[in-house]
């Protein structure tokens, strides 16, 4: 069960790879938590990684394929992986057909969990905080009992800048503008599958376990 899952920021993926890897058993590859073992590690790629996030510079691609490389050869990886964050790019996709390849193996499907832009701006930008108490509330999913107020202890409640729809709208963009190419590279091979990121939680869940259970069948 060789995954990759996509989606925009908002579209829930962080809660549906906890349930993938939940039920199926397989590890949840995360590019910072990649980058964080081998820094922890202290492989000679985790340090070069290291050399350059500490500069505040981006860790060039063959630093992080190569840490990709030694991350899929782990035993745990043996029956399967959930890759999350990686790929970015198209050469990024590319050289991980290339380490599968080397390894015997491909990828099954790219799960892209699927929402429409104008619900992820609902959704990201809905977010008040309370600025006594710091209880987070959500205009949509979980709105305080009075416009403005906490709950909890009366509080003012704010936005974050992070949350305004100029800055959520600039984020989405340069998501989209990023992911598209690499969703076609992936369609292109046949391994994309859109899911209705739309649903409920569970039945977002519901139609990827679909999708996984003929894979394990
Ligand atoms: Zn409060």
């Amino acid at each position: 069960m060789n995954l990759v899952l996509m989606g925009l920021p908002g579209a829930g993926k962080g809660t549906q790879a906890e349930k993938i890897v939940e039920k199926y058993g397989i590890p949840h590859i995360s590019t910072g938590d990649m980058f964080r073992a081998a820094m922890a590690e202290g492989t000679d790629l985790g340090l070069k990684a290291k050399s350059f996030m500490d500069k505040g510079e981006l860790v060039p691609d063959e630093v992080t394929i190569g840490i990709v490389r030694e991350r899929l050869a782990k035993d745990d990886c043996q029956k399967g992986f959930l890759l999350d964050g990686f790929p970015r790019t198209v050469a990024q996709a590319d050289a991980l057909e290339n380490i599968l390849a080397d390894f015997g193996k491909k990828i099954d499907y790219v799960i892209n969990v699927a929402v429409d832009k104008d619900i992820l701006m609902e959704r990201l930008t809905g977010r008040r905080i309370c600025k006594d108490c710091g209880a987070t509330y959500h205009l949509v999913f979980n709105a305080p009992k009075n416009e403005g107020v906490c709950d909890r202890c009366s509080g003012e409640l704010y936005q974050r800048a992070d949350d305004n729809e100029e800055t959520v709208q600039n984020r989405l963009d340069v998501n989209l503008k990023q992911t598209q190419p690499l969703l076609d590279f992936y369609s292109e091979k046949g391994y994309l599958k859109d899911i209705n990121g739309q649903q409920d939680i569970d039945k977002v869940f519901e139609d990827i376990d679909q999708l996984l259970v003929g894979l394990n069948g």
